[in-house]
């Protein structure tokens, strides 16, 4: 399997270089050459596997053999699944015989982010040592220095994703006192010796600002091998693919055979929904899947009127939140999904056409904000999503609703803002459709959101019901991190400088392999 850019498919990369590389030079995503069909027995055999059993399986159909060995897959998955405080990786919650809730976050910072992030950081280790290995005594390692800016969530997410990996360091900016404690503490409490936090005076716009400056100063991008591992990396979605298999199998047998089963997603730059997609194309029998987003609507408006339009946001910048992880202008991974659209479209599946096409309608977004897409592409489009805009007012009524029901269930603001739009979209399902909501965060994340709409329900205690273990004692614990007094590229430079020279050139040290 290969992989090729969604702007032109002339140059085809191995799932390393697709990994490593990230972003493709022209701008466009790295999609597969192909999507794979399932195995004619999949439903058999696949049906009671472990969680990472299930994912070596669905995950060579998109790695080549040769580049991963199935032993070596098989290795890297249980790693990054070991780390789960759930034997089940995902777990299924039952709210009703229509409506199931899909736990994603009981990996280590309590985010779906993990399940992606944490193949990702060992994915990385694992291509760097081996490149290393075939190296000569004498010549330098590679190594990767990964940057990025976070408001909260995501930064913890890759902090666990690649603290303690060899040959890669990772330094993550924030704006200083504008991260909620819980998700600074679990940022920089992190005590591995890769790992770098710098907490910028300044905005979280002032820290992307940064970062992207950063990539953009070839020199220094090239003399510290610079890597991303923001949400369009095709690994994050390949990883993400798993759940929606493994929930099926979980949850086919109780159902009524004719049943339709729907995925409904909080989305924000369409990545967790996209995994959703292709497990669909690849088979899996599912009703349209669900695209929850918050105030910030540029897909829910798309799928009403067919314009994919960032003016309107724009205007006004992003619209802050109680769902802050979804908090979005454009969504980035939308445009692998543009490709298919533009695919079906096209004649006799002519690839091709589909990569110009996807350049002419990404060329009017840059140049007008927005495109307007066919009438026929739209159809296509609402044949396999349906999308539902929720606001920060239903988001808290629902969080409260949940809470009081029998049985209760506490959700954080995102997964809120899923199951308000479920039940939005629950009117146009057939009667028998049961709904499956993914649930991104755990609600203790986003204290601020939860506390406001359980406040004076009867019998809330946030540190009783809420409050996991895990983050007791967390704000107490010593923390690491570096002062950027001034949201000043130059600053950051010095202390990635300063920490890349006070690494040991491990020249000749043994070299971890997997
Ligand atoms: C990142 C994130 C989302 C949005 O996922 P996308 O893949 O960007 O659509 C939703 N909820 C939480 C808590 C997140 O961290």
């Amino acid at each position: 399997m290969r992989y090729f850019s969604t702007r032109g498919n002339d140059q085809l990369l191995s799932f390393e270089e697709t990994v490593l590389t990230g972003l493709a030079p022209d701008g466009g995503l790295y999609i597969p050459e192909h999507i794979p069909a399932l195995p004619s027995d999949w439903e058999t055999t696949w049906k009671d596997l472990s969680f990472a059993d299930l994912a070596v399986d669905i995950l060579s159909l998109y790695i080549s053999p040769l580049e991963i060995s199935r032993a070596e897959l098989a290795a890297l998955v249980d790693r990054s699944y070991r780390s789960f405080r759930h034997p089940e990786v995902t777990p299924l919650a039952k709210l009703d015989d229509k409506t199931y809730i899909l736990e994603l976050w009981h990996g280590p910072t309590f985010a779906f982010k993990d399940v992606a992030l944490q193949l990702l950081g060992n994915l990385f280790e694992f291509f760097l040592a081996r490149r290393n290995a075939r190296k000569t005594s004498g010549e330098q390692p590679e190594t990767l220095t990964v940057v990025g800016a976070t408001s909260g969530d995501t930064g913890s997410a890759a902090i666990y994703g690649l603290r303690g990996k060899e040959n890669v360091s990772i330094f993550i900016l924030h704006p200083k006192g504008r991260v909620s404690p819980i998700q600074e503490a679990q940022m920089t409490t992190v005590p591995d010796a890769n790992v770098h936090n710098l907490a910028v005076h300044g905005t979280f716009d002032d820290c992307q600002d940064i970062v992207k400056a950063l990539f953009a100063d070839r020199t220094f991008n090239a003399t510290h091998r610079l890597a991303a591992i923001n949400s369009i990396n095709w690994a994050r979605i390949l990883a993400q693919t798993v759940y929606y298999f493994y929930a099926y199998f979980r949850l086919r047998p109780q159902l009524p055979p004719t049943a339709p089963l729907q995925f409904v997603v909080p989305t924000g730059n369409f990545g967790d929904v996209l995994a959703g997609y292709y497990a669909r194309r690849m088979g899996l029998p599912l009703a349209r899947l669900g695209v929850a987003t918050n105030a910030n609507d540029i897909l829910a408006r798309f799928w009403r009127s067919g314009a994919y339009d960032r003016l309107d946001a724009s205007a006004a910048g992003v619209r802050e939140t109680l769902s802050p992880a979804m908090d979005i202008l454009v969504s980035s991974n939308f445009e692998r999904l543009l490709w298919y659209l533009a695919l079906d479209g096209a004649a006799d599946n002519d690839t091709r056409a589909a990569c110009a096409t996807v350049n002419a309608w990404m060329r009017a977004v840059k140049t007008d904000g927005r495109v307007e897409l066919p009438a026929a592409v739209l159809a296509l489009a609402r044949r396999d999503f349906v999308a539902e805009r929720v606001s920060d007012d239903e988001t808290l009524a629902t969080i409260r609703a949940h809470f009081c029901a029998v049985p209760p269930y506490t959700a954080d603001p995102h997964t809120a803002v899923g199951l308000a739009a479920a039940r939005t979209i629950a009117r146009e399902n057939p009667p028998a459709t049961v709904q499956v909501v993914l649930s991104t965060a755990h609600p203790a994340k986003f204290s601020e959101a939860v506390t406001r709409a359980l406040h004076d329900a009867p019998g809330f205690d946030f540190a009783r019901d809420v409050l996991p273990d895990e983050f007791r004692g967390l704000l107490e614990r010593e923390k690491r991190v570096v002062d950027v007094p001034a949201p000043d590229i130059e600053l950051v430079k010095r202390v990635i400088e300063r920490f890349a020279e006070a690494q040991p050139a491990p020249a000749d040290a043994p070299l971890a392999s997997v």
